[in-house]
């Protein structure tokens, strides 16, 4: 926030949404391109902005910097106008306060790409980013706060956890500071000094108070306590990436302690064997696998068998893996926690290994289409009749694989050694006199994870709403 320039912008009140209003022009394109557009997905702003560009960049910032992509999402300022004319009555029910509905939506999300080819769908992406935008209208159109953030958002849940794994976060500056102040003004939100009732600048949406925040967990980085705060104790901080993994017994403000929340634990677990499983479905081996499951299932249709895959990665694998290295914690660790709760404790140990992940297979799609922009939007403008840009220069598609194959190893190295840093400080934590008989289970589990994901990545690959690669 100090930064010359950038700072000043950050402070400045309306930031977010004049970074959220070309977002939802941009958004606003590629629905009418998706319905209205060509429907070869290489060709379509829908697919390529989506499946190539978007995920892609999403990652890259989530890792240089933070989660900036909440910071600027569409959905929030379409809600917000529509917060003007509707102001929600309800509370989020009590029993759905948790992340049960958002790990549900993000399977739902996996499946749904697969079973449809989403990235080769330009229609079905524009009906998707729709769905979105109706769906945040309604719950958050019911509920007050930011229910849909918090409880729902699936590509919100997939940045909280990969921000955990960030460099930056929002933090106080100075404890003391807030020992002191007594509006907490910073959840509260400013009030008129005239009248209670009347909020000036909205607190926390996501129930975080500061001075007891911990990490970037369901933090959208919306920037309201930063300009709710009255002592401008509020910035965006520097700090170790992935340092709040290792804090999972720490009470934090608004979520509780990591440790105790298993529904925590199985977004940590569908997001890191959920990036093995979504690289599985682009490469070849996926097919034989279907084909073969098909004839043992005797079953003609692709959903049932996409279904037996994603219970073996998502359930089986995980219960495998964790529950073996739990049982050997217990045993030659001599941990006292039980089985669930180890399992539970390490299952945050995952997320930089399933980052890294991430990272490859979107860094992959990202660098391997991120110049079709250029035909695209060429050929986009061109449609309507516009030629200012030029004819579309569909040689344009990316980097060489050459290139991006060490950036996908760099990524998933990076990510292994992030995950075994953690476990060893769980580890320590757990077993103080012989860590390592705690550690190696879980290096065993990261080690193999990282097997399979540079199997998966040195696989061939298919060439997601990307054109002409062989040019
Ligand atoms: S962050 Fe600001 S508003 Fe919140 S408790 Fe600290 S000083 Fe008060
Ligand atoms: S108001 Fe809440 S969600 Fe927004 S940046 Fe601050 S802590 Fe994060």
């Amino acid at each position: 926030m100090r930064v010359p320039g950038v700072g000043r912008f950050l402070g400045w009140r309306h930031a977010r949404t004049f970074v959220q209003i070309p977002l939802l022009l941009v958004a606003i394109l590629m629905v009418l391109h998706g319905l209205f557009g060509p429907s070869l997905a290489p060709k379509n702003l829908a697919t390529t902005l989506t499946w190539l560009h978007f995920r892609g960049v999403l990652a890259l910032v989530i890792l240089g910097a933070g989660n900036f992509f909440c910071f600027s999402c569409p959905f929030v300022l379409v809600r917000n106008i529509a917060r003007k004319f509707f102001r929600p009555r309800w509370n989020w029910p009590q029993k759905l306060r948790n992340k049960w509905v958002s790990v549900g939506l993000f399977v739902v999300v996996l499946f749904i790409y697969e079973l449809f080819d989403l990235w080769a769908s330009p229609l079905w992406t524009a009906w998707l980013i729709l769905a979105y935008f109706g769906t945040v209208l309604i719950v958050d159109g019911l509920f007050k706060h930011a229910a849909f953030c918090k409880f729902v958002c699936p590509l919100g849940q997939f940045n909280f956890v990969a921000s955990t794994v960030s460099p930056l976060e929002v933090a106080v500056r100075d404890p003391e500071v807030c020992t002191d102040c007594h509006t907490k003004d910073c959840i509260r939100g400013r009030r008129d000094s005239g009248s209670d009732l009347v909020i000036l600048q909205r607190g926390c949406e996501l129930a975080l108070f500061q001075p007891r925040k911990v990490g970037n967990m369901d933090c959208t980085f919306c920037l309201d306590c930063v300009h709710a705060c009255p002592h401008d104790n509020v910035g965006i901080l520097s700090r170790m990436p992935a340092s709040e993994l290792m804090a999972v017994e720490d009470h934090r403000s608004g979520i509780g302690h990591f440790s105790r929340r298993k529904d925590m634990a199985a977004l940590m677990i569908v997001f890191t064997f959920g990036a093995l499983l979504n690289a599985f479905g682009m490469v070849s081996p996926v097919y034989v696998v279907e084909k073969w499951l098909g004839h043992l299932l005797h079953l003609g249709i692709e959903a049932p068998v996409l279904a037996t895959i994603f219970a073996f990665f998502l359930l089986v694998e995980p219960l495998v893996l964790l529950g073996g290295a739990a049982w050997f914690t217990q045993k030659s660790g001599g941990s006292r926690r039980t089985l669930m709760p180890l399992m539970v404790r390490y299952s945050y140990a995952l997320v930089p290994l399933g980052f890294g992940m991430w990272l490859a297979h979107y860094g992959f799609h990202f660098f391997t289409g991120m110049f079709t922009i250029v035909p695209v939007s060429q050929s986009a403008m061109a449609s309507l009749g516009w030629n200012f840009l030029g004819h579309p220069r569909w040689l344009w598609t990316g980097i060489p694989m050459r290139f991006v194959q060490p950036i996908e190893l760099g990524f998933i190295i990076l990510g292994f050694f992030g995950s075994l840093l953690v476990t060893h400080r769980l580890a320590e934590e757990d077993c103080p006199g012989h860590p390592m008989r705690a550690f190696i289970p879980w290096a065993i589990v990261c080690l193999l994870i990282c097997a399979a994901a540079l199997w998966l990545m040195f696989q061939p690959m298919e060439m997601r709403a990307t054109f002409m690669m062989s040019s």
